[in-house]
């Protein structure tokens, strides 16, 4: 875009929004060029400047988003919902420019409805702050992704968020209702009211998991529940790998509700657990939470530390759990998570219960010894259970990856690569709440086969220009690509 372009684009943008919410400095470009998608940092580092948008622009209402997005479509610009901005797959990078529609100041509470348990809110509110104001009333969306304090409900939404508490209370894509969403060429859409219904395709569900890809979502109606009356954590350790899962996969199947059971493989009790928790454990460890009436907190407790123990769980009692809990989020900021020059992924995954264990025992063979020679340490945890299976955390870490920027892209894209045709092998998906962004859309056609055609029509007859978030989620990318 030359300089008059831009000069007019922000006049015109100007003129929806006020000149205060619209930005086109260097500096700003240059901050809303990122999101924690490794690859961008690592070319940062050996110097190399990423594409950027041409203008950030913060809509003050949804009028303000439709006549925003009904410009930029008549025009072919290219528009990025942005929440957060906390995606690790290159989400919310404008990789043809364009207009970067921070939708931070649509960050109020509409209703919150005591008898329905329910609340209505925009979707540029932050997650903590959505938490904190529901808390006040008594209650609790629950939703506790370790991104919280960032994340902002648009982002739960579009990008499929999975809570530390999801066991229990579902991901994003269950507690939410009903939504309104600007479609690329200015129309707003309400979908129905509540999520149960007959015939029909479900239209919440579309948008959910879309990325930014077919429209704006600029308020959702969210199921809540009330805060618990307690809530309490015990951890245990098992000699094998192979008891713990079992003892996983047998409490769901008892159908009891713990809100969370997050069991660490032995590499990654070794090595997160002692580094965060400070506590030397041998073994595969696992929290397991309980929540809600005392009365049932203690009957679901009797009978899950019942099936743990009788498959060799060591009880350690409820410090070590609640120490857990208080600390639950420290495992993904400074100094325990890994920064430059390490280089990190985290494929994760979701299956069901006959596969999962042979998923994870593949991927680390095949990770293990074919980067031996990069000493590349493989771990996981299963932390987000369902009634028929369970989602994989696992990650990868090479602490001293080639300097050459290619070449150091080229081996964390074989591993990745590597690493998501194994979960797909084994019933898998692309990845159960990281996003697919930039850096698994050319993977979506294998995980969908011909459903992905379906995904394509759809996508075309909602955004035929192609100016929502382009290069996204594997559809084809319209915009002149400027990388
Ligand atoms: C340290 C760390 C820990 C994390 N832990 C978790 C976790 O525990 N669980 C989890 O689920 N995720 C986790 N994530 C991933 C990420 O935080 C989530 O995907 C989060 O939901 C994204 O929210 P956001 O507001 O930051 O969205 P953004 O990063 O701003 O956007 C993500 C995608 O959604 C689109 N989008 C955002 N808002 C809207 C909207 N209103 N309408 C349409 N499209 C929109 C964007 O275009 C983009 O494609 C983690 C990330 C980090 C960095």
């Amino acid at each position: 875009m030359t300089e008059t372009q831009n000069n007019t684009l922000t006049k015109a943008l100007a003129g929806i929004v006020g000149r205060k919410y619209v930005r086109s400095d260097d500096a700003d470009k240059l901050a809303y060029s990122f999101d924690l998608y490794w690859v961008r940092h690592l070319w940062l580092d050996r110097g190399h400047l990423p594409p950027k948008p041409d203008v950030i622009v913060w809509p003050g209402s949804v009028e303000e988003v439709r006549q925003i997005v009904t410009f930029a479509n008549q025009e072919r610009i290219p528009v990025i919902p942005y929440g957060g901005g906390t995606a690790s797959q290159g989400a919310t990078l404008p990789i043809s420019g364009g207009i970067m529609l921070d939708l931070k100041r649509l960050n109020k509470i509409l209703e919150i409805d005591v008898k329905a348990f329910t609340v209505t809110a925009q979707t540029g509110i932050n997650g903590f702050d959505l938490e904190a104001e529901l808390n006040k009333q008594g209650l609790t969306l629950a939703h506790y992704p370790a991104s919280q304090r960032g994340a902002t409900l648009g982002g739960y939404l579009a990008a499929r968020g999975s809570g530390t508490l999801s066991t229990k209370y579902g991901k994003a894509e269950e507690m939410v209702m009903s939504m309104e969403v600007v479609l690329a060429e200015g129309r707003v859409l309400k979908t129905l009211p509540v999520p149960h219904h007959a015939t029909g395709p479900d239209l919440t569900q579309l948008f959910v998991g879309s990325e930014g890809t077919l429209g704006v979502i600029t308020s959702a109606k969210m199921r809540v529940d009330p805060l618990p009356e307690v809530r309490r954590f015990r951890s245990f350790l098992f000699r094998d790998f192979h008891s713990a899962m079992e003892a996983g996969r047998k409490i769901m199947l008892s159908r009891i509700k713990p809100c969370v059971i997050r069991l660490y493989d032995e590499v990654s009790s070794r090595r997160v657990v002692e580094s965060v928790l400070g506590m030397k454990v041998k073994g595969s460890y696992m929290i397991i939470g309980f929540d809600g009436p005392l009365q049932l907190v203690e009957a679901e407790e009797s009978i899950g530390f019942k099936i743990i123990k009788d498959l060799g769980g060591e009880d350690l009692g409820t410090e070590a759990g609640e120490k857990w809990w208080d600390h639950r989020y420290d495992f993904y900021f400074p100094p325990h998570m890994f920064a430059l020059p390490w280089m990190h992924g985290t494929p994760d995954t979701v299956t069901t219960f006959d596969k999962i264990e042979d998923l994870y025992a593949e991927k680390h063979d095949v990770l293990t010894t074919k980067y031996a020679e990069w000493d590349l340490i493989y771990h996981a945890h299963f932390s987000h259970w369902f009634p028929w299976g369970v989602m994989m955390y696992d990650r990868f870490v090479i602490e001293d990856p080639p300097q050459d920027p290619e070449e150091a892209q080229a081996l964390h894209d074989q591993i990745w690569d590597d690493a998501v045709r194994i979960s797909l092998k084994h019933g898998g998906v692309l990845n159960e709440h990281h996003g697919i962004g930039i850096k698994l859309g050319y993977l979506m056609p294998l995980q969908y086969g011909d459903g992905f055609e379906a995904l394509l029509s759809i996508k075309d007859a909602l955004d035929p220009n192609g100016i929502m978030n382009p290069g996204k989620l594997g559809f084809p990318n319209k915009i002149t690509q400027k990388e």
